[in-house]
């Protein structure tokens, strides 16, 4: 099925109280040009998003989401979002969204340069498609490599502006990471800081088991705290299993009894293979976290 959705928004100050935003968001024709030449989004990268699962029109997690992308326009010194504006706007993407999985996707830019006049911005729009398919994924797991970032752990905090825990528009390291992945036979990659630790994976967190015990990555600045992993978390909490943050030690991945990457629209993933090397896993408690992960969560 290709459809697709496409809302223009006009951003209002954080601070405005307005409830009713439909004259701030305009539909646009999803396959006519949208966006001027002189977009900083799609000459530099300069802008922030977020990816939404939308699950039979209910669209999952959007408070967490919204945070996240505050929190993103704070460390890009973008205008703070209204997100009551932003909401509305999910609301109003979500309502196209027809019975089985979509994105909706949220893009903040900083605007348009204009040699005279200057920045104009921000710009901001709001998608929504048919989800890409990761019933196979969830189901068979996936081969993971992992890769050196070639950054130690102390980098976010060392050099803010590297930018590194903003979820911002430049991915394309992020694209290639994934592709030197596939050269080495796998179907993702799990990032390393310089220093041995384990990160994230270029569009997902990364969840281990430890016995009992769910671990991931201390989001100290580095990543990205992901929202899947967050609910995921509150999950196994209720259903009797402990979570953690942790300094992750790369040469601990191997001996754990269990690996998975986790995000918005693929859900959760167990891993198979970690660099050539067979994995543990669960295939029965991996249906349960995804079962779950589909289920309507606010
Ligand atoms: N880390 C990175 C770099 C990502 O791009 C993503 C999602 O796209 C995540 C983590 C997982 O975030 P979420 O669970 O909110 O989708």
């Amino acid at each position: 099925m290709t459809w697709r959705f496409a809302l223009l928004v006009a951003p209002v100050d954080a601070a405005d109280t307005r409830t009713d935003f439909s004259g701030t968001l305009s539909v646009i024709d999803p396959d006519a040009p949208a966006l001027s030449v002189g977009e900083l989004s799609t000459q530099r990268g300069d802008g922030i998003f977020e990816t939404i699962g939308v699950v039979d029109g209910h669209p999952q997690e959007v408070q967490a989401h919204l945070e996240r992308l505050a929190h993103s326009a704070r460390l890009c010194d973008l205008p703070a979002p209204n997100l009551s504006q932003w909401r509305a706007a999910v609301d109003r993407a979500a309502a196209e969204c027809p019975a089985g999985e979509s994105a909706i996707k949220l893009l903040l830019s900083r605007g348009v340069e204009r040699v005279a006049t200057g920045l104009e911005g921000p710009t901001a729009w709001v998608t929504a498609s048919p989800a890409a398919d990761f019933t196979r994924a969830r189901a068979e797991g996936i081969r993971v490599a992992t890769l050196d970032r070639g950054l130690d752990s102390g980098a976010a905090v060392r050099a803010p502006w590297l930018l590194l825990g903003a979820k911002t528009l430049s991915y394309a390291v992020n694209m290639a990471a994934l592709r030197e992945a596939h050269r080495r036979g796998a179907d993702d990659a799990i990032f390393l800081a310089s220093d041995g630790y384990v990160l994230e994976a270029p569009t997902a967190s990364v969840i281990l088991r430890r016995d009992d015990r769910f671990i991931t990555p201390e989001p100290t600045g580095g990543i990205l705290q992901g929202t899947t992993q967050l609910s995921l978390f509150d999950w196994l909490e209720e259903n009797g299993h402990s979570t953690d943050y942790e300094h992750v030690p790369a040469g601990s991945l191997a001996d754990a009894d269990g690996l998975w990457l986790v995000s918005s629209v693929r859900l959760a993933a167990p891993v198979t293979h970690l660099d050539g090397r067979e994995m543990p896993v669960d295939a029965e408690l991996t249906a349960a976290m995804n079962a779950y992960l589909l289920s309507p969560r606010d």
